[in-house]
């Protein structure tokens, strides 16, 4: 793997591909608490996996409910099994026991899961603190798995003090991984004031370049540059075809997290492509 200093001062992640080295991208599909029968799951793992075929630079990662997850690990053909993957949106922290309606991160594994989605805001809203983030992020990592901590603030101050909220969600989400486990963590900034919205409400390009320097520079005082640069940082919130190539192009991020529109294929598939033609 090889690391560059992109253009604008932001720090960008770079892996050598072997016919021609060009920026490789995630993008994390949250299915949340859709579709609402497992045909229509069916159908847009089928297209999800027909879009991932034709891709060469960017990885997807699909997190369906715990319901339609087995299905979603079923569908990766050899075709696409190097570039799509399946995760899931939520795990306890504990391995195993008296947990009821609670999955563990060692289930996800057995199951055939590689990703974890930690500290949504959707689930912060139902009471998740960042002490709970933490643990299980730690669980996650624990179990060799990949957990995609989200970040956000709920509005922006002139003052700036939503930096200091954001500070404190990565190091509270982060206090239980060391640094030989941070290959595992991706980052994901989604400013909860965002999500659900039109792509017009969404952070711009610009607006994603300096969140991902200050968030690099976060991961910098706690783990060091060397290693800093090696966490892949995300930007979620309201992305549709139309935001998805600024946002990563002048946000140089090294992907996007999608709710809504990784349900619609033929949207999806544009993200998906946009994405992928950006180096
Ligand atoms: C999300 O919930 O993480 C998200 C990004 O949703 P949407 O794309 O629908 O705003």
């Amino acid at each position: 793997m090889e690391y560059k200093k992109l253009a604008g001062g932001g720090i960008g992640r770079r892996v050598t591909i072997f016919f021609m080295s060009k920026t490789k991208r995630l993008v994390i599909a949250n299915w949340k608490m859709n579709p609402q029968t497992p045909d229509e799951a069916k159908a847009i793992l089928a297209g999800t996996r027909k879009a991932t075929e034709s891709l060469k630079y960017t990885e997807v990662i699909v997190c369906p409910s715990f319901l339609y997850f087995p299905a979603a690990v079923k569908s990766i053909t050899s075709k696409v099994r190097a570039k799509m993957r399946v995760g899931v949106q939520d795990i306890f922290w504990e391995d195993r026991g008296s947990f009821t309606g609670e999955v563990s991160a060692a289930m996800v594994k057995a199951g055939g899961g590689t990703h974890v989605i930690v500290g949504h805001s959707e689930r912060r809203a139902l009471g998740e603190t960042d002490e709970m983030v933490g643990k299980k992020v730690a669980a996650v990592v624990r179990e060799d798995l990949t957990a995609i901590l989200c970040i956000g603030e709920g509005e922006r101050d002139v003052n700036g003090n939503y930096l200091s909220f954001l500070k404190q969600q990565l190091s509270a989400g982060l206090s239980g991984v060391q640094k030989r486990h941070v290959g595992q963590i991706v980052v994901a900034y989604e400013p909860v004031w965002a999500i659900g919205k039109s792509e017009r409400e969404a952070l711009t390009g610009s607006g994603m370049h300096e969140m991902t320097i200050f968030i690099r520079k976060l991961l910098s005082d706690i783990y060091g540059r060397d290693i800093a640069v090696q966490v892949p940082i995300l930007y979620g919130g309201s992305v549709t075809p139309a935001n998805a190539g600024d946002i990563v192009s002048e946000g140089h991020t090294d992907g996007l997290l999608v709710g809504r529109q990784s349900l619609d294929p033929a949207q999806f598939v544009e993200i998906l492509k946009i994405v992928d033609s950006i180096s």
